[in-house]
C-alpha cells in the first residue's frame, strides 16, 4: 500500500510531485533547521485516488491518525483539546504553484470549549481567541461548506460599523462567532461542527476538491499545468500572528522580483493571520519597518533569507509568522518573477558564482523571452499621469477601463482591449485578468494576489494606487483632482514605473527587440542579460534554428534575429497582387503554347524573388516550398464575379464569362483535401517546373546560394518521384545543386517514410496540416468553433494546434524519423508548422532528433533559447 502522510521531517524538496511544492518546501526547511512549526503532508496520490473514487484511499485515515498523534505528543496538547488545545492549519500545495487558486483553513480544533483553553494560552487574551475562532467558521464556511463569502465579509462590515478591525474587542468577536454559526446552520441545516478531528476531515477533503474548483481549471489551462497531477494537504500546527501587536505575518522575496536586485522586498502585517497580507484588505507596511518593530525578529528573517536564497540557489519568496516575538516560517518556494528580472537574476547569479551559465539559461523561459519582446510606454507622453500605484508587473496596456471580471470577459470576446480595476483582486477575478490587457487595483502590495496572479501569467499590473476611490457599483473610479474615469474610458497603465495615464499613451518598441534588430543599447542591464545567455544558448544548442519567411525584409529581419537560414518559404503569395491577372491566365490556358505563355510571363518575376531572398540570407539555406494552394485561391471570388457579369450582361468580357466557367470547374467542396500542392504540380504541366528554373537562375545570379526545394503535401512516393526527377532534370541542366525534399504533412506520408526517404533529400514536418489531418479538424475553423469546449473538458490540456499533440502527431512525426532516417541515414529533418516557435514543441523536436526548427521571424530568439533549454534539459537527464 502507498504511503500516503510524510512528516515534515522525512520528505525533501525532490518531492515535489508527491508532497507539492509547500509540502516539498516546508519538509526542505525543516531539515535545514529552519524555524518551522511541526506538521505532516498528506500526498498528492491520496488526492488523486479521492477524486477518482469519491473517497478517501482506504488507510489514508489511520496514517492520518497516527501522524496526528506523533504530532500531539510532540507538542505536548491535543488536537482541540478544551483546557489546552493544539490547532492547526490545512493548506493546499500542488506540484506547481497556483497563488491563491485552492483553498486553506486555519485554526481547526477550536469550538465553543477550546476557544477558552486558546485564550488561557495566550495569556488570557480573549479578543484573539475568539478572534481565531470567528476565522475558522469563516473560512470553513466559504471553503469547506460552501456558503457565499459575501455573508460572512457582510456580517464582519456590520459589525465593524466603520472601525478598524484592530479596534474590535474580544465581545465584538465572540458576537460575530454567534452570528457566524447562524449562518452555517441557515446554510446548511446543521450546526458548525464543533468535533475537531471531523473539522480535519472535512477541510482535508475539501481542499482535494478545491484542485477542481472552476478557477483552478481555468489557471491550470492558462498556465497549462496537467489537470491530472491533484494537490496536496499539509497540516501544520498553528502558530498565530493575530496575538497582540508583538506579532504579525508577512510575505517576502530574497530578492526584488521586478529588478532581480538584493535588498529587502516583502510587506508585513502586525497583528494579524494568514490571509490577511496576501488579500490586500489592510494595507501593509513595507518589510523593512519590522525593523523597527522587533529587531531580532527582523535580523533572524534577513538571516533565514540568506540560508534560503544560499540554499535554493535563486530567488525565493517566504511566508512567515511572528507569534509573540518568535518567528515561524510557513512556505518558501523559488519565487515568480518578471520576465526582465529572471534574465537579470540569472546572470547576476552566475557572477555571483552561484550557477554557471548552463544554468543560467535554464533558469528563463521562451516565453519570457517572448514577453521582453512586447512594446513599452514612450518616455515622454504628454498624457497626464492621474496615479501612481506600485509597478507590479512590467509591460505597457492601454484599455477600456473595466470594472467587473464579466464585463472584462465580454468586452474582450468582442476584440477590445480593456483594463480590469479592482480596488483588489481576489481569485474570481482570474478570468478577468486573463482576458484584459492590464490590471489595476487600488489596494495591496506587491504580493497581492493581484500582483502574484499578473506577473505569473505576464499581465501588466499596476496595484495599490491608493489615491484612486474605486466603486465597482457605479462602473467608475476617482483619481485625485476630481478626475472620474467610467467603463468604457480609455486609460493607460505602465507596470514598469506603476504609472496611470487618462487616455492612450503611445509605445516605443522594447529594448531586447531593438537589440535584436542590432540598435539597441549595449550598456541596458537586461539587455546585457539577454546578450549573455543568448550567446550562451546559441553555442550549446543542437537544433539550428531557421525562419519563415517568404520576402527578402523577412529574410533580412529574421537572419538579425539570428536565423540560420530559411525553412519554409511560401511561394504562393508571390501569386498575388498585380500577379494575380497571370495566374488567371495560366488557369483559361486551353493550348500548351498559351500555359507556356502564361508560365513564361511569371517565370522572371519568381527569379526576381528568389534572387531577393537568396541575397538577404547570404550563403544559408532556404527552402522554398513550390505553390500549395488551390488555384481558385488566386482567382476573384466566385459570387461576385457571377454579379458582375450578370449585371453586365452582353458587355462582360469574355475573360470574365471564362473565368467563371473555370470557377465552376474548380470548385471544390473540401479545398483542403482537394487539388493543392504537389497534386497540383501533377496535374497543372508546367507549374513546378517554371518556378525550379526561376529558383536555379536565382541560384546562378548569387554565388554561394544555398537553395532547397521542397514539395508539398505528399502522400506517396511516386507523386514525389515525378516531380522530383523533373526538378533534378532541370537542376542538372542549368548546373545548379540543391537538395530536393519533401514535407511530411499528410498522414500517409509520415507512415510511409521509409519509401518517401528514396526519393527525398530532406523531410520537413508540416505539422499545421499534420494537426489537421490527423485529428480531422479543419484548421480554419474549429479552434474558435469549439475548443474552449474541448478545453473544458479536458479533451486536451491546450490546442493541438497551439503545441504539438505529442502521443498522435508527435507519434507520426517519430515514426517517419526512425523510418527515413532508416533509409536515408544523412536525411535532414526539420519542421516548419506554427510548432516550430512554441517552446514545448521545440523540446519535443530536439528530443526526436530533428536537425532544425523553423519558425516565424519575432519567434527566432524563443526558438534558439529553447533549443538550448531542450539540449541541456536532455543532457541533464542523461547524466542523472
Ligand atoms: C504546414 O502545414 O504545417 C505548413 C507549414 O504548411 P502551410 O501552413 O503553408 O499549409
Ligand atoms: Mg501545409
Amino acid at each position: 500500500m502507498p504511503k500516503y502522510v510524510y512528516d515534515f521531517t522525512e520528505g525533501n524538496r525532490d518531492l515535489r510531485d508527491l508532497l507539492g511544492g509547500k509540502g516539498a518546501n516546508l519538509a526542505e526547511m525543516t531539515n535545514l533547521g529552519l524555524p518551522v512549526p511541526p506538521g505532516f503532508t498528506i500526498t498528492t496520490e491520496a488526492c488523486r485516488s479521492f477524486l477518482a473514487d469519491g473517497v478517501l484511499p482506504g488507510g489514508m485515515e489511520e496514517e492520518v491518525a497516527a501522524h496526528l498523534s506523533a504530532l500531539e505528543s510532540a507538542m505536548g496538547r491535543e488536537l482541540g483539546q478544551a483546557d489546552d488545545p493544539l490547532l492547526v492549519s490545512v493548506r493546499s500545495g500542488a506540484a506547481f504553484s497556483m497563488p491563491g487558486m485552492m483553498e486553506t483553513v486555519l485554526n481547526i480544533g477550536l469550538n465553543d470549549d477550546s476557544v477558552h483553553g486558546l485564550a488561557k494560552q495566550a495569556g488570557g487574551n480573549e479578543r484573539f481567541a475568539w478572534d481565531s475562532y470567528r476565522r475558522l467558521i469563516q473560512m470553513f464556511g466559504k471553503t469547506v461548506q460552501d456558503i457565499d463569502g459575501a455573508l460572512f465579509d457582510d456580517a464582519l462590515e456590520e459589525l465593524k460599523d466603520g472601525r478598524d478591525d484592530l479596534e474590535l474587542e474580544a465581545a465584538d468577536f465572540r458576537a460575530l462567532v454567534a452570528t457566524y454559526k447562524e449562518i452555517v446552520r441557515a446554510h446548511t441545516g446543521e450546526d458548525f461542527p464543533a468535533d475537531p478531528h471531523l473539522q480535519m476531515r472535512m477541510a482535508v477533503e475539501a481542499v482535494f476538491s478545491s484542485w477542481n474548483a472552476p478557477r483552478a481549471v481555468l489557471y491550470r489551462r492558462q498556465e497549462r499545468i496537467p489537470a491530472d497531477l491533484g494537490t496536496a494537504v499539509s497540516v501544520c500546527s498553528m502558530v498565530f500572528g493575530n496575538c497582540g501587536m508583538d506579532s504579525g505575518t508577512g510575505v517576502a522575496f530574497t530578492r526584488d522580483p521586478g529588478s532581480g536586485q538584493q535588498g529587502v522586498y516583502g510587506d508585513y502585517l502586525q497583528n494579524a493571520q494568514g490571509e490577511d497580507v496576501v488579500s490586500g484588505i489592510r494595507n501593509t507596511l513595507p518589510l523593512q519597518e519590522l525593523e523597527n518593530i522587533d529587531r531580532s525578529v527582523y535580523d533572524e528573517l534577513m538571516r533565514t533569507m540568506r540560508t534560503l536564497e544560499e540554499h535554493y540557489r535563486d530567488l525565493c519568496d517566504i511566508e512567515f509568522t511572528v507569534e509573540r516575538g518568535k518567528l515561524w516560517m510557513l512556505q518558501t518556494r523559488v519565487g515568480k518573477r518578471t520576465p526582465g528580472a529572471a534574465f537579470r537574476i540569472a546572470v547576476q547569479l552566475v557572477d555571483q558564482g552561484v550557477i554557471d551559465l548552463d544554468e543560467a539559461v535554464t533558469r528563463v523561459t521562451g516565453d519570457q523571452l517572448a514577453q521582453l519582446m512586447f512594446p513599452r510606454f514612450a518616455e515622454e507622453t504628454g498624457t497626464t499621469v492621474i496615479a501612481r500605484g506600485m509597478n507590479a508587473s512590467p509591460g505597457a496596456a492601454v484599455g477600456k477601463a473595466v470594472f467587473s471580471t464579466d464585463r472584462a470577459v465580454e468586452l474582450a470576446e468582442r476584440g477590445e482591449a480593456v483594463i480590469l480595476v479592482r480596488r483588489e483582486t481576489n481569485p474570481d477575478d482570474l478570468a478577468g485578468m486573463i482576458a484584459a490587457q492590464g490590471v489595476l487595483t487600488s489596494r495591496g502590495g506587491k504580493t497581492s494576489h493581484a500582483a502574484v496572479v499578473a506577473r505569473g501569467m505576464g499581465r501588466t499590473c499596476v496595484c495599490g494606487a491608493e489615491a484612486l476611490e474605486v466603486s465597482a457599483a457605479d462602473r467608475t473610479f476617482t483619481a485625485p483632482g476630481g478626475v472620474v474615469v467610467s467603463e468604457g474610458d480609455v486609460i493607460s497603465i505602465d507596470g514598469t514605473s506603476g504609472a496611470v495615464y487618462l487616455g492612450e499613451v503611445p509605445v516605443v518598441p522594447s529594448p531586447v527587440v531593438e537589440y535584436f534588430e542590432g540598435s539597441g543599447d549595449r550598456d541596458d542591464e537586461l539587455v546585457r542579460a539577454v546578450h549573455r545567455l543568448m550567446t550562451h544558448a546559441d553555442a550549446v544548442r543542437r537544433m539550428d534554428v531557421r525562419a519563415n519567411a517568404d520576402t527578402a525584409e523577412d529574410a533580412a529581419r529574421a537572419r538579425r534575429f539570428g536565423a540560420q537560414g530559411i525553412g519554409l518559404c511560401r511561394t504562393e503569395h508571390m501569386f498575388l497582387g498585380k500577379r494575380r491577372s497571370l495566374v488567371e491566365d495560366l488557369v483559361l490556358a486551353v493550348s500548351d503554347e498559351e500555359r507556356d505563355h502564361a508560365l513564361a510571363a511569371l517565370e522572371p518575376l519568381q527569379r526576381e524573388d528568389f534572387t531577393a531572398i537568396f541575397r538577404a540570407m547570404e550563403g544559408r539555406p532556404v527552402t522554398i516550398r513550390l505553390i500549395d494552394p488551390p488555384l481558385h485561391e488566386f482567382l476573384p471570388d466566385f459570387t461576385e464575379l457571377s454579379v458582375k457579369v450578370a449585371l453586365a450582361g452582353e458587355e462582360a468580357t469574355e475573360k470574365d464569362r471564362k473565368l467563371l466557367v473555370a470557377l465552376k470547374r474548380l470548385h471544390e467542396e473540401n479545398p483542403m483535401l482537394g487539388l493543392r500542392g504537389v497534386r497540383l504540380g501533377l496535374i497543372i504541366p508546367g507549374v513546378f517546373a517554371m518556378q525550379v528554373r526561376a529558383i536555379a537562375a536565382a541560384a546562378r545570379a548569387v554565388p554561394g546560394s544555398r537553395p532547397e526545394i521542397m514539395i508539398p503535401l505528399v502522400a506517396a512516393v511516386q507523386e514525389l518521384e515525378h516531380v522530383g526527377d523533373e526538378a533534378r532534370a532541370i537542376l542538372a541542366e542549368t548546373g545548379v545543386e540543391a537538395l530536393v525534399g519533401t514535407m511530411i504533412e499528410v498522414p500517409r506520408a509520415a507512415l510511409t517514410a521509409g519509401q518517401i526517404a528514396e526519393a527525398a533529400e530532406f523531410f520537413s514536418f508540416g505539422t499545421n496540416d499534420l494537426t489537421q489531418m490527423t485529428w480531422g479538424f479543419s484548421r480554419d475553423d474549429v479552434e474558435a468553433a469549439f475548443f474552449s469546449k474541448y478545453l473544458e473538458l479536458g479533451v486536451f490540456g491546450v490546442s493541438p494546434f497551439e503545441t504539438l499533440d505529442a502521443d498522435g502527431v508527435g507519434r507520426l512525426v517519430e515514426i517517419a524519423v526512425e523510418q527515413g532516417r532508416t533509409t536515408r541515414p544523412d536525411l535532414k529533418l526539420g519542421i516548419c508548422g506554427e510548432h516550430g516557435g512554441d517552446p514545448d514543441s521545440i523540446h519535443f523536436c530536439h528530443r526526436v532528433g530533428l536537425d532544425y526548427v523553423s519558425c516565424s521571424p519575432f519567434r527566432i530568439p524563443v526558438a534558439r533559447l529553447e533549443a538550448a533549454r531542450a539540449t541541456l534539459a536532455c543532457a541533464g537527464s542523461d547524466t542523472r
